[in-house]
């Protein structure tokens, strides 16, 4: 039987929400040192989401990552935007800490066939939920996402301090849900080489972690530090997305290609990466080479990395979303001629040193704007002086015409005694006369 929801292209949203109420110690927003600490508004209706992202627009179904700066479902309007893009027949997924309950509660009364191409990623953040005393408040949202037809999966950040609680976290998965979480790789950010986020080397880090038996895990691990430089399909078939500015990029850290808000009533313009993909290694392998946005790299289905088939025979995503997520992109979007790709990989060298001359514009522009405000400061200071010395010169005019009126009083004064003086003098003279 022929799908009928097939996959056209993938976007990886990012939520203006840089708040959250964990604090994990291994948090990528924390290591950054970006995070506002605010919940900024995304400032467009959820209608005029859907119409930016319509179907009709985009070429098909398409699949949504929603993911915040922080704790994704903080916001107050993530959800009604949600909502929208699953009637208008996307698939969407939604990372999460699993614990603002008010959300799960207000997508628990939506219709089931909405439900059913929903999915959650839920970040077990063990230390945190101990810590904070939510562990069943956590397992309680995702049994009752689950209960409404949601697919779920539960991905586990393996840090080191998360070492000795390994057989506890195995022990609570199993009970609660049933499977053992997949595991993620933790990476340093911070660093342009992306590094491990460990103490351990690579060997000693994947073999200490490799009891949880995650595909996810072992084809991560398989891809970290491998650089990738066959043919890229995204800024095509997939592509990163702000919501609130509505900039499209070819993916995390390059290029914007265009803004889904602008030219509402038009196509969008896409333009794929090509060869040359400038970071160290696929940036979310497990998701982009996954779902296919290189065809010529051999991998699991996407659907791989995030269900688990339970220990009561169930699985953690529903059939919908399992085929859905077992699709590659290639399927559905046609693939160029290598005559095509010559071209759009010297395009795409001229595009990358476009954007490096605008880059230097944008910093002369910066730096020439900070001189601008440093010598406009000067002026400033130099014209307050100026004020202080006119008040000093009025000051000092002032005090000399005090000096002169007493000088003259002074005069007078002297005058009336030395006139007093004199009559004196006659008097004692006329007297003795
Ligand atoms: S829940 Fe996620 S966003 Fe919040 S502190 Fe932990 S890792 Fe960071
Ligand atoms: S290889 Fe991965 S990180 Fe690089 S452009 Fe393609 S999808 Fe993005």
């Amino acid at each position: 039987m022929e799908n009928s929801n097939k996959l056209k292209r993938f976007f990886d949203v990012y939520i203006p929400t840089e708040k959250c109420n964990f604090t994990c110690s291994y948090c990528y927003v924390g290591q950054e040192g970006k995070a506002s600490g605010e919940i900024m508004p995304i400032g467009h209706t959820p209608k005029e989401v859907r119409k930016a992202l319509s179907k009709k627009r985009l070429g098909g179904v398409c699949f949504f990552n929603f993911c915040g700066g922080g704790e994704t479902l903080l916001g107050d309007d993530i959800l009604p935007i949600i909502y929208e893009l699953l009637d208008e027949g996307h698939f969407i997924q939604i990372v999460t800490n699993g614990t603002v309950t008010k959300r799960f509660c207000e997508i628990s009364i939506w219709e089931s066939e909405l439900i059913s191409r929903l999915f959650f990623k839920f970040s077990f953040h063990y230390l945190e939920l101990k810590k904070r005393n939510c562990m069943d408040l956590f397992f309680d949202n995702i049994q009752l996402m689950r209960s409404k037809g949601c697919s779920i999966s539960l991905e586990l950040m393996p840090h080191d301090e998360l070492i000795p609680y390994a057989d506890e976290i195995k022990e609570i998965c199993l009970e609660k849900v049933k499977a053992l979480p997949h595991l993620t790789v933790g990476r340093d950010n911070t660093t342009s080489e992306l590094k491990l986020l460990s103490r351990f080397t690579k060997e000693e880090y994947g073999g200490g972690w490799s009891g949880f038996d995650s595909d996810m895990f072992r084809y991560k691990m398989l891809m970290f530090g491998k650089e990738q430089r066959q043919f890229c399909y995204a800024g095509e078939w997939s592509c990163s997305l702000r919501i609130d500015t509505g900039d499209v990029y070819q993916c995390n850290g390059l290029v914007c290609i265009d803004n889904i808000y602008d030219r509402i009533d038009e196509e969008l313009h896409f333009k794929v990466v090509g060869n040359q993909c400038p970071h160290p290694h696929c940036w979310n392998c497990h998701a982009y080479l996954c779902l296919g946005v290189m065809p010529d790299v051999d991998a699991p289905t996407y659907a791989s990395m995030r269900d688990r088939v339970c220990t009561d025979g169930s699985r953690w995503l529903n059939d919908k979303v399992r085929e859905f997520f077992s699709q590659k992109l290639e399927t559905n979007n046609r693939k160029y001629t290598e005559s095509e790709k010559r071209l759009i990989n010297e395009s795409a060298a001229l595009t990358r040193q476009n954007y490096k001359q605008q880059q230097l514009i944008t910093q002369y522009k910066i730096q020439n704007a900070e001189y601008k405000n440093w010598v406009e400061n000067l002026q400033a200071q130099v014209n307050d002086r100026l004020k202080e010395l006119a008040e000093y010169k009025d000051w000092v005019n002032n005090l000399q015409i005090q000096v002169e009126e007493f000088n003259k009083e002074k005069q007078v004064y002297k005058d009336w005694v030395n006139n007093l003086q004199i009559e004196i003098e006659n008097l004692k003279k006329g007297k003795e006369i």
